[in-house]
């Protein structure tokens, strides 16, 4: 039986943390540089390597693997103690909705996320989400989300093998870049507008559907899914 493959963003469309992974890159950064960072924080839609890469330039220096691993490294502790003091929220509909996928034959269930996959893992453990997702793209290595959406259905494909149907893909994000990457892997976007994105940004960019949040989940993927 062939699959349609579900790749699902994290921050902004399954939880909201209170921006505890924002509040880990800062405590680190200021371990690291001795002082705040000088630049903008763009994390929304963005990948992990990306945001770091663009913070190492911003103090001169290219981030090298080492530095990202130990970046992260401590990124990660950060992140796990602000979930502890802060739970993240888990958004209307995203436990009906992955629950009723789950239970779909056809269905399979991913992430295509900017985190790195630890990252990824904590936040999703935290919310009780994880056991959902069997495979997924992540900002451990790519700066571009396109590249982790090609790493997403890469994954994808190893974990289906020829029950992997490319044309079958559906992305559910909540940022413009969400859409883009979806559409650079011919996958069909649902985008959501609980992450801050507006309506009419989502739409500009060529989302298939969008909705103000995942309450009415079941009936929008519903179509899709036949
Ligand atoms: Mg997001």
């Amino acid at each position: 039986m062939k699959k349609t493959t579900i790749l699902f963003d994290i921050d902004g469309t399954l939880l909201l943390s209170q921006r505890a992974g924002g509040r880990a890159i800062d405590t680190v950064y200021e371990r690291v540089f001795a002082r705040p960072r000088s630049i903008e924080l763009r994390l929304h839609g963005r990948t992990d390597r990306g945001i770091l890469t663009e913070l190492f330039a911003a103090e001169g220096r290219e981030l090298t693997d080492a530095d990202f691993d130990d970046f992260v490294a401590q990124y990660l502790r950060e992140l796990e103690q602000n979930l502890q003091q802060q739970p993240a929220t888990v958004l209307p509909g995203v436990g009906e909705l992955l629950g009723w996928l789950q239970a779909q034959p056809h269905v399979e269930l991913g992430l295509l996320t900017g985190n790195v996959q630890r990252g990824a893992k904590t936040k999703l453990v935290h919310t009780r989400l994880w056991d959902f997702f069997r495979f997924g793209g992540y900002g451990d290595r790519h700066a571009h989300r396109d590249d982790v959406a090609r790493e997403a259905a890469a994954a994808a494909q190893q974990h289906l093998q020829d029950r992997f149907c490319p044309q079958s893909v559906i992305v559910v994000g909540d940022t413009i870049h969400d859409v883009t990457c979806g559409r650079a892997i011919a996958a069909k976007t649902i985008a959501v507008t609980t992450g801050g994105s507006t309506a009419e940004e989502l739409t500009a960019v060529g989302a298939d559907v969008v909705c103000a949040d995942l309450s009415q989940g079941i009936s929008l993927l519903r179509p899709y899914l036949d």
